[in-house]
């Protein structure tokens, strides 16, 4: 397993600022729901490391999510539904400058794909505007990576959407959901996703995040659910839990198949057993990788594309720069 140096500070285990003390391993909450979900997913994604084509309703996503964050640099009183509609083609061409590889999703010559492409998009937002008036809202963060250490021994993180801290520093987390109604499985998924992040807020600030939202735009619905600490400890041992059974399963390369109703939105079918297929030889590991160290804060902005942020995006513990592919954090995978 390749130890990293980090210096984020926990609440549990309060240490001198800049003190720096290794921490073994890390986990998102995208990836630690793979292995909930289906171990052998786990194992496409974050040991093979599998290419995945996102789908058009992925690639939508990110386009709203993009304007929704833009929305909020906006002065309070110009964060109209036309105001949103208007920004999604520019944030659809930085978009594409960004990550040419998403102009794929349409054939060449499909002149109507793109148009139908960003009116959906405009449509899913006005489903934001049914539900919030954004012109009533002043998030304290937006699209933060944030991050701590659990245990001694496990880094957690992810992206938040949307953080709002009410005048008494009640916390609301706030995630946006853009695909269809909110089924059990993918509910049960978002759930976990947001208390992986009441968790780092919690261990991090000493603060249990009073709401935990989830906003469906296409439904126009929202999700709000209230954690406590009790839970959020109990939480905890969840995660440390299923962190050990992923180190199990990478110390005996034995990652199965567990088939549900989420296969049909599986990239890797192809590959799965369950499916008639072979997963490629496990990867060896790398024997030659320096440590790595992760600098604080444990905050920072995904964007930078305009600089309004002001700060340079955290590279993934284990993953050299340029290797980013995905939106959110990646764990270390030990072997
Ligand atoms: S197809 Fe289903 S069982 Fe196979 S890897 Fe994907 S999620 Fe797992």
């Amino acid at each position: 397993m390749t130890a990293e140096t980090v210096t984020t500070q926990t609440a549990t285990n309060p240490e001198p600022p800049g003190a720096a003390r290794p921490v073994t391993a890390s986990l998102s909450p995208s990836r630690a729901a793979d292995f909930k979900t289906c171990p052998l997913l786990y194992r496409f994604r974050s040991i093979d490391r599998l290419p995945e084509r996102p789908s058009a309703e992925q690639v939508r996503g990110t386009l709203v999510h993009a304007v929704l964050e833009r929305l909020f640099d906006l002065p309070a009183d110009r964060r109209t539904p036309t105001a949103a509609a208007d920004l999604v083609a520019p944030e659809w061409d930085r978009l594409v400058a960004e990550q040419a590889e998403l102009a794929e999703l349409f054939p060449t010559g499909d002149l109507a794909g793109p148009t139908e492409f960003l009116a959906s998009a405009r449509e899913l937002l006005n489903g934001y505007f049914s539900v919030e008036d954004p012109r009533r809202l002043e998030p304290a963060e937006r699209e933060s990576l944030v991050s701590a250490v659990v245990d001694d021994q496990l880094l957690i993180r992810g992206y938040i959407d949307r953080l709002d801290v009410a005048p008494d520093g009640a916390l609301r987390v706030v995630d946006y959901k853009t695909g269809g109604a909110p089924r059990e499985a993918f509910e049960a998924r978002a759930l976990f996703q947001l208390k992986f992040y009441a968790l780092v807020l919690w261990r991090t600030r000493g603060v249990v995040p009073t709401v935990l939202r989830l906003l469906y735009l296409r439904d126009a619905e929202i999700c709000d659910y209230r954690p406590d600490a009790d839970e959020l400890v109990r939480f905890e041992r969840t995660v440390l839990a299923l962190w050990r059974a992923i180190e199990q399963a990478t110390a005996a390369r034995d990652f199965r198949p567990k088939p549900s109703r989420l296969c049909d939105w599986c990239n890797h079918q192809a590959h799965c057993p369950a499916f008639g297929g072979t997963p490629p030889p496990f990867p060896e590991p790398a024997t030659d990788v320096p440590p790595l160290t992760v600098a604080p804060p444990a905050r920072v902005s995904r964007r930078t594309a305009d600089g309004t942020s002001g700060t340079v995006p955290a590279q993934p513990v284990g993953t050299a720069p340029g290797q980013r592919g995905s939106d959110e954090p990646e764990e270390t995978v030990s072997s």
